[in-house]
């Protein structure tokens, strides 16, 4: 008797959705398998070393740290407050300032100028420049131009033939061009006492206003250029992240009679002595009141 072959089925085989069994005419895309995410509750914990889990430092040694006495905190806590105080007490504000002023009685800016619209263009020319350099460019003009209407009959392609030398000279002169317009048209050819009005003219900021109104007008503002800011944080006059904020300081704490000047003091000794990179502290006449990291001395 022959024997019968009887056909049983592999064992687990089963059809998933999807797949198709051989003799079919397509293949069935290969699926993506993802893993089951672990449960939190399955996760082991992290493993902490002893100083981890109880929040606490401990020594190389393997002695517990000894904690500072409440007492020797305090004391270092007011001795910290008492080094550095953010501002200067009024007493050291007004040495600082006596100290410049006797070294320098009598300051004087150091732009070329022969009347206050001269050096209101003198200003708006010596941003991001030096001031000898503006001087070079600024006195050939000013002997044949120290009028808007003077400067405006020039015109703009010859104001920008007398300013190359200058960075910026292509916007600087349209500037110029479009402050003597204004000037004339709004304000009668002269030039405003007045921060808010002498901004609205064309490349005058905050601190060419105050340039103008200090040195043309005896007003006592201050204009704070990068060498003010440097100082007034160094000395903590006036410690601030802005220029208006180091401006706003200043005008609280510079004393009265030398409020006048304060600005070309500062901007002088930042110009000179106090400089940027390697401040030549053995000449600064104001080296005892300076505690900055920055002294070299
Ligand atoms: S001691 Fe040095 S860092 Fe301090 S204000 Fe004088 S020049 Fe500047």
């Amino acid at each position: 008797m022959p024997v019968k072959k009887i056909d049983t089925p592999a064992p687990n085989r089963r059809a998933t959705p999807g797949t198709q069994h051989a003799g079919t005419a397509k293949a069935a895309p290969p699926q993506k398998i993802t893993t089951p995410k672990k449960s939190a509750a399955s996760k082991k914990p992290a493993r902490k070393t002893p100083a981890k889990a109880s929040g606490k430092a401990i020594k190389t040694d393997g002695t517990a740290p000894r904690k500072m006495p409440k007492a020797l905190a305090d004391a270092r806590a007011r001795m910290a407050k008492k080094r550095k105080p953010r501002v200067q007490d009024a007493a050291t504000v007004h040495a600082i300032f006596q100290a410049l002023h006797d070294a320098n009685p009598d300051p004087q800016g150091e732009l070329h100028y022969v009347n206050p619209f001269t050096l209101l263009v003198a200003v708006v020319l010596s941003a991001q420049a030096t001031d000898s350099g503006v001087n070079r460019a600024t006195r050939p003009l000013f002997a044949i131009a120290d009028t808007p209407q003077k400067i405006l009959a020039l015109g703009e392609e010859q104001l920008r033939d007398y300013i190359k030398t200058i960075g910026l000279y292509r916007t600087k002169a349209k500037n110029v061009i479009g402050l003597c317009e204004k000037l004339i048209s709004d304000y009668g050819g002269k030039i405003p006492q007045d921060r808010d009005e002498l901004q609205k003219l064309p490349g005058v900021g905050r601190k060419t206003a105050n340039v103008v109104l200090n040195i043309a007008f005896g007003q006592e503002t201050i204009a704070v250029d990068t060498h003010l800011f440097r100082i007034s944080n160094r000395l903590r006059l006036a410690p601030g992240k802005t220029p208006l904020e180091v401006e706003l300081g200043l005008e609280k704490v510079v004393p009265k009679e030398f409020r006048r000047h304060a600005h070309h003091w500062l901007i002088l000794h930042g110009r000179y002595i106090c400089k940027a990179t390697k401040p030549e502290c053995e000449k600064c006449v104001v080296r005892e009141y300076c505690d900055s990291p920055d002294k070299r001395i």
